[in-house]
C-alpha cells in the first residue's frame, strides 16, 4: 500500500517536472557543450551573471529556490525529501544559477545558525531570491591557505566600523550589492581570535572593484580595495572578534558545494567521443569508464553532504574528501576532452571546443579555489586521521607581532 508521504512526494515530483517541462530550458536543447561555467569574455560574463540572476528570480518565484528555508525568512519551508526530488527532477534542465548558487549555498547555513532574527529577516529572503548580489570578500595577497593571517583592519568609530584593506580573487564581485567580509578587529589578540564577520555594503564610497582577467579572457574575479568604507555593527554576524566560526562553517559549505555544483561531464564526455567516432578505442572507453564512476561516486557523497546540511547535521563525509574528489575529476576530464579533440580542443574549431577548453583550464583553479589540495590534505591528515598539526610558528602570538612577508 501507497503511505501518505509517497502520495506527496509523487505529487510534488509530478508539479516538479510539469514546471520544468513548461519553463526551463533542457540542457540537451541547448547542446550538451553549451554549460559553460565561466565564460570566455568579459561580455558574455556579465551577460551569464544577469541570466542567472534572472534564473535564481525565476525558481524562487516557483518556490523552488529557498525550498527547505523557513518561510518567515522567505523560503518554502518546505522538507529535505522535497529538495532532493527537485534536485533529481531538474538533473537535465538548466537550473543552475552561477555564482548566485555557489553563494548561497556557502553563505545560507552560516546566515541560519549564526545570524540575528533580524540579519535573517533583512538578507535571507534577497539572497535566495537573487533580489541582492553577495561576493566572498575573504582572500588577500597576503592571506589566502593562511586565511586567519589577514590584515585587512575594521575599527570601531561610534556604532560602525570603518574599515581599511585590500581583497583578492572575489569571484562576482564586480557584479555584488553585497559582501561577507573579514576583518581584524583586534591585532593584540592571537591571529584566529581578532577577526570579525561583516554583511558588508559594495555600494558606498571608500569600496573600489578592480576586475581581474584571466588568460583566455574570463572576467570572472576581481580585486577588492577598501578605503574607509563603512560597516554598522547590527551587521556583524556573529560576534565581534569571534568571526571565525562562522568564516569555518561558510568554508566547509564552500567545499561541499563545489563537490555538488561539478556538473555530468561524464555524460558530455561520452557524447562528444560518440560524435567524433572515437567511443570504439579501448584506451578512450576505459577512461570514459573511470570518469563516469568517479562522477557517480562524487554524486552520492554530495547528496550525503547536502543532506546531513540541510538537517544542520555535521556531514558523514569530511567535506575536504569531496574537494579533493572534484578536483581529480576535474583533472582527468580536462585531459580526456583534449585527447579526444586534439589540436581543435584548443581552438574555436569544433562545437565542443569552448567546453574542453574550459575544462582544461579549470583543472588549475579547481585545485586553488575553496582551499588548495595541499590545505584540504592537511585538514584530512589532521582532523580524520588524528596526525600532529601542521606546524604553526605563530600559535598563540598576537597578530600584530607575528612576522609578515
Ligand atoms: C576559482 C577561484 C575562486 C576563488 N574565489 C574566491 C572568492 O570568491 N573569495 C575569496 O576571498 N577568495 C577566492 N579565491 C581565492 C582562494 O581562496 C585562494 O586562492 C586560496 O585560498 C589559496 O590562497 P593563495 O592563492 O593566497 O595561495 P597560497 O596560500 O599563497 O598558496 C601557495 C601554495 O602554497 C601551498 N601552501 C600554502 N600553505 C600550505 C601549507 N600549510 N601546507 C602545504 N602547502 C601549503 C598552497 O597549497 C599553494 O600550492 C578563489 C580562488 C580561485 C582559484
Amino acid at each position: 500500500m501507497t503511505s501518505e508521504k509517497e502520495c506527496l512526494e509523487q505529487q510534488y515530483r509530478l508539479e516538479a517536472r510539469k514546471w520544468l517541462e513548461e519553463n526551463i530550458d533542457p540542457i540537451q536543447e541547448k547542446g550538451p557543450f553549451s554549460t559553460l561555467h565561466w565564460m570566455p569574455s568579459e561580455e558574455r560574463e556579465t551577460q551569464h551573471h544577469l541570466d542567472c540572476q534572472r534564473l535564481q528570480g525565476k525558481l524562487f518565484e516557483a518556490g523552488y529556490a529557498g525550498i527547505t528555508v523557513p518561510t518567515e525568512y522567505g523560503g518554502q519551508g518546505g522538507e529535505g525529501w522535497m529538495q532532493r526530488v527537485f534536485r533529481e527532477e531538474s538533473i537535465s534542465y538548466q537550473v543552475h544559477t552561477g555564482f548566485y548558487n555557489s553563494i548561497i549555498s556557502m553563505m545560507l547555513p552560516a546566515l541560519l545558525k549564526y545570524g540575528t532574527e533580524e540579519q535573517k529577516k533583512d538578507h535571507i529572503h534577497t539572497l535566495i531570491s537573487g533580489k541582492v548580489s553577495w561576493c566572498q570578500l575573504f582572500s588577500e595577497p597576503g592571506a589566502g591557505s593562511d586565511l586567519a593571517g589577514l590584515g585587512t583592519r575594521a575599527e570601531l568609530d561610534g556604532n560602525e566600523y570603518v574599515i581599511h584593506g585590500q581583497k583578492v580573487w572575489n569571484s562576482a564581485a564586480m557584479y555584488a550589492d553585497m559582501g561577507i567580509l573579514l576583518a581584524r578587529t583586534d591585532p593584540d589578540a592571537a591571529k584566529h581570535q581578532g577577526i570579525t564577520f561583516f554583511l558588508f555594503n559594495m555600494r558606498q564610497s571608500g569600496v573600489e572593484v578592480r576586475p581581474l582577467v584571466q588568460a583566455h579572457g574570463a572576467g570572472h574575479f576581481a580585486e577588492v580595495f577598501i578605503d574607509g568604507a563603512r560597516c554598522h555593527v547590527s551587521n556583524i554576524l556573529g560576534e565581534i572578534d569571534k568571526g571565525w566560526g562562522p568564516t569555518r562553517a561558510v568554508m566547509s559549505n564552500e567545499s561541499a558545494m563545489i563537490g555538488a555544483a561539478s556538473g555530468d561531464n561524464a555524460k558530455q564526455l561520452t557524447e562528444l567521443a560518440k560524435k567524433i567516432g572515437k567511443n570504439t578505442f579501448p584506451s578512450i572507453r576505459q577512461k570514459l569508464a573511470i570518469v563516469y564512476t568517479r562522477n557517480r561516486l562524487l554524486q552520492i557523497m554530495s547528496e550525503s553532504i547536502q543532506a546531513a546540511v540541510r538537517q544542520g547535521k555535521p556531514p558523514s563525509i569530511h567535506p575536504s574528501i569531496v574537494k579533493l574528489f572534484v578536483a581529480e575529476n576535474r583533472r582527468k576530464e580536462g585531459n580526456l576532452a583534449q585527447l579526444l579533440l586534439g589540436p581543435a580542443g584548443v581552438a574555436v574549431t569544433h562545437e565542443a571546443s569552448e567546453w574542453a577548453m574550459e575544462l582544461l583550464h579549470s583543472r588549475y583553479p579547481i585545485s586553488i579555489g575553496g582551499g588548495t589540495d595541499e590545505v584540504h590534505h592537511n585538514n584530512l591528515g589532521e582532523q580524520a586521521l588524528g596526525l600532529p598539526r601542521d606546524i604553526r610558528v605563530d600559535k598563540g602570538i598576537p597578530w600584530k607581532d607575528v612576522p609578515k612577508g
